[in-house]
């Protein structure tokens, strides 16, 4: 998977926008807040998540109702019906969406998935979340993110570029290289993108490689795109260890999942010192109080599934490794791993979102009144969105980048971002989580006021 953002699968509860809104409480929320809906209830869908997140910074600081309200709801929600020739002569009919949250900032800007159970709703809280996320990187998008609802698994792979290239017709007049700018998410990859890139491409009579980011380098993908959030969950972790008073070399770290995210956060923190004790996959993990050794793991791309073959000491299971007696955990597997159930049982000092959205909220305040700082999704996993903003300066430009120079300003575009985050952090004292959102919903909110509303 190569998403640019996107927290896992929730179940969707709301059936409208407005009924969401109203049922967005939350415990630390004021007293005023609806007193009948169940704010433990796990897991959340993504768009009560996102609309949650929403009211909580707005909360913490001065801003315009009225543009508060304005960002509960999406810009627009694209629905398109996507026919398909099946490989037998039949022909099958899908549902897609393109949801554009907000774009005061710049072009729309998120993944695709194709997944049987994408909706109208996961892709507006998607969408949200990616507005902040591109906020907190200060980058100059906007939030998007759409889908097919259908299980890839079914599909022979003629069938999914045929799929591929009719969505990408239907949802042609609402993306672009300064509309909407899609990525690939769960169940697409660099070529879906590069089939997405030439459907558009054809109709336009001339290359646009702006017009996605994720794609394969020889067509104007950006070299360190794939590895760029493990890099930027490693800089994250190696920033907070540092902040909270530990030495890299002697931390101790495990990491959950060892895929894209966790595999490369895993080899940059080895390689800098930290002493990884623990990783997994989806069948469970190894555990060596000496510290493994990160390269000789194969990751799900190397080999799937392959962590339980490794020489080790011990093995783990899931639920164990999280609660191993840790000074860094880092979920970057898959969401809602640790929640109300486990969160008293975390003994890790620092927690680093990998993956999006690991953590519940119920488990979010039982962490946080533990005093366990937890550096969120959207700013310690956001490499990716950021690599893919790269990519897109160099498809505007015609020139690409080296590796370097990508790790380079992926680097200082990090460093950047945490050093903002940090400064919210100390000045209001709130969790790490609630100053990325602030300094989010502070940058899209001023874009706002100072555009004012049209017309
Ligand atoms: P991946 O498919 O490359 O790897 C996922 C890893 O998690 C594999 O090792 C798999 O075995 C393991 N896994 C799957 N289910 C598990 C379970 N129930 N328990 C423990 N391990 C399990 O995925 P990835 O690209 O590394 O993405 C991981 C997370 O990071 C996801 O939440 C994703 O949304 C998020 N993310 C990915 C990117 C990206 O561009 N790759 C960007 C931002 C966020």
């Amino acid at each position: 998977m190569a998403a640019e953002s996107e927290p896992e699968r929730g179940v969707d509860v709301d059936s409208g926008a407005d009924a969401a809104v109203d049922a967005d409480v939350d415990a630390d929320a004021p007293a005023d807040a609806a007193a009948d809906v169940d704010v433990d209830a796990e897991p959340e869908s993504a768009l009560e998540t996102a609309r949650r997140q929403l009211h909580r910074a707005a909360d913490r600081i001065d801003i315009d109702p009225n543009i508060v309200e304005r960002l509960a709801h999406p810009k627009a929600v694209h629905e398109v019906t996507v026919p398909v020739e099946r490989d037998d002569g039949t022909v099958e009919v899908f549902t897609g969406y393109r949801a554009h949250h907000d774009g005061v900032r710049g072009p729309y800007k998120g993944g695709l998935r194709y997944h049987p159970e994408v909706t109208r709703d996961e892709c507006v809280g998607l969408g949200m979340w990616m507005t902040w996320k591109c906020a907190v990187m200060d980058l100059p998008f906007g939030g998007a993110k759409g889908g097919v609802a259908v299980n890839p698994k079914d599909l022979s792979e003629g069938e999914t570029e045929r799929l591929t290239r009719r969505f990408a017709e239907e949802i042609r007049d609402s993306i672009g290289p300064t509309v909407d700018i899609p990525a690939p998410d769960m169940g697409t990859d660099p070529q879906t993108m590069a089939w997405l890139m030439d459907a558009y491409s054809m109709q336009e009579g001339e290359t646009v490689p702006g017009v996605v980011t994720g794609k394969p380098p020889v067509i104007g993908g950006s070299e360190g795109r794939a590895e760029a959030p493990g890099r930027s969950v490693a800089i994250i972790a190696r920033e907070a260890i540092d902040y909270h008073g530990m030495a890299i070399r002697e931390t101790d770290v495990a990491i959950q999942g060892y895929g894209s995210v966790g595999s490369n956060a895993a080899r940059l923190l080895d390689d800098w010192g930290a002493n990884v004790v623990a990783v997994s996959d989806v069948n469970g993990g190894v555990h060596d109080v000496n510290g493994l050794d990160t390269h000789a793991i194969p990751s799900h791309d190397e080999e799937p599934e392959a962590v339980l073959n490794q020489p080790a000491p011990e093995t783990v299971s899931n639920a164990e490794l999280l609660e191993l007696d840790v000074d860094v955990l880092i979920p970057a597997a898959i969401g809602n791993v640790i929640t109300a159930e486990n969160a008293d049982r975390i003994r890790a000092d620092l927690v680093v979102e990998g993956a999006n959205g690991p953590t519940t909220s119920a488990a979010d305040r039982i962490i946080a009144d533990r005093g366990i700082p937890v550096v969120p999704d959207i700013l310690a996993n956001a490499g990716g969105v950021t690599v893919s903003y790269f990519e897109w300066l160099q498809d505007i430009n015609r020139r690409s980048w080296s590796l370097e120079r990508v790790r380079e300003e992926l680097e200082s575009e990090m460093l950047d971002a945490w050093d903002a985050v940090r400064r919210e952090r100390e000045a209001r004292a709130v969790t790490w989580r609630d100053a990325a959102y602030v300094v989010a919903l502070s940058r899209v909110a001023e874009a706002h006021d100072a555009r004012g509303l049209w017309p």
